[in-house]
């Protein structure tokens, strides 16, 4: 029996697990994938109250090692189902807790279109900063109009031969001072009002057609870079929590409709989804939970 289990290992599941050790309490993580949740894709942060800049990795990779220097424990599974009674389930286990606190971030937004799936790891891809360094003076394409996209394309520009910045308006979600960067940029292209309607490619992509004011267009491209926007995934809790348009609904930002299992981070329903207040939710559900427990 734990005290608090935690599910998602991002900045919010690892703070809400810190407050958790640091009041002696037995702590149990799940993670699916690895830890860091979105910003380990971030670039450098700037914007994080007292530090000048940090990357995304170190920041992360930081926050993980002081939880599991604390003796917070980690297991790498896919939680599949919780109960009101605090029982976690995974495919092969099934472990039990006083408190459970959800944490389990959002994921990149796919287009959903043919291929997509089937050409991840061979042209597709959902985190330049992962990715990019595989495309070294190729010809790329990144599809978004927000901070993430707009930070990758000016990281590929530095990496890749050409850079396409495929935008379906002419306004961008991202900062001014990002766009402008990137416009200032040789290698870029602007694809703007554009949508992609396909990916092509066999064994690797190819090429995708854009159709910008009803004109269809192919471009041959070697990696194209999905970032537009993120969404929850919590299909583990249906039934038991309940949730508006798959994010968790909060009382008070931290307690859900089950008593002893919260919320907290980008996976609720919330107005601002930063660093800042993923780390705030965390220490707030754990403080609750201790208390509650
Ligand atoms: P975002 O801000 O939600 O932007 C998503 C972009 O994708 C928008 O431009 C949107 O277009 C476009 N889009 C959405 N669905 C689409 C679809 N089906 N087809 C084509 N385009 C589509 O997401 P994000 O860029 O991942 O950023 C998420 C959050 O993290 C934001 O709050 C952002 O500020 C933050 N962030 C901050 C930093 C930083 O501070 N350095 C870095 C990265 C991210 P429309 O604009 O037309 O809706």
């Amino acid at each position: 029996m734990y005290d608090i289990i935690v599910i998602g290992a991002g900045p919010a599941g690892l703070t809400a697990a810190l407050y958790a050790l640091r009041a002696n309490k037995k702590v149990l993580i799940f993670e699916k994938n690895t830890y860091g949740g979105q910003i380990i894709n971030a670039g450098v942060i700037e914007n994080y109250p007292g530090v000048k800049d940090i990357t995304g990795f170190d920041f992360a990779t930081n926050l993980y090692e002081q939880v599991t220097a604390l003796g917070g424990e980690v297991k790498i599974e896919e939680v599949t189902r919780i109960d009101k009674d605090k029982n976690v389930f995974t495919k092969d286990s099934e472990y039990k807790a006083k408190s459970i606190i959800i944490a389990t971030g959002v994921q990149r937004r796919k287009l959903n279109l043919a291929n997509e799936d089937r050409l991840v790891g061979s042209g597709v891809s959902y985190c330049a900063i992962c990715d990019g360094g595989f495309y070294k003076n190729k010809v790329v394409a990144v599809n978004g109009g927000g901070n993430t996209a707009i930070e990758d394309a000016l990281y590929l520009s530095g990496v890749a031969r050409k850079v396409y910045l495929i935008h379906r308006r002419e306004n961008f979600r991202a900062e001014e001072k990002y766009v402008d960067e990137l416009k200032n940029k040789d290698n870029v292209e602007f694809v703007l009002n554009s949508t992609i309607t396909s990916i092509n490619g066999n064994e690797k992509l190819e090429s995708i057609d854009v159709i910008t004011n009803g004109e269809t267009r192919n471009i041959a491209i070697d990696g194209l870079f999905i970032a537009i926007g993120q969404e929850p995934s919590n299909e583990a809790f249906e039934g038991v929590i309940e949730l508006e348009n798959g994010y968790i609904k909060s009382i008070d930002g931290v307690h859900t409709n089950v008593d002893g299992i919260y919320v907290a981070g980008d996976t609720r329903v919330k107005d601002l989804r930063q660093l800042t207040t993923a780390v705030g939710d965390g220490a707030l559900a754990a403080s609750t939970a201790i208390k509650e427990g």
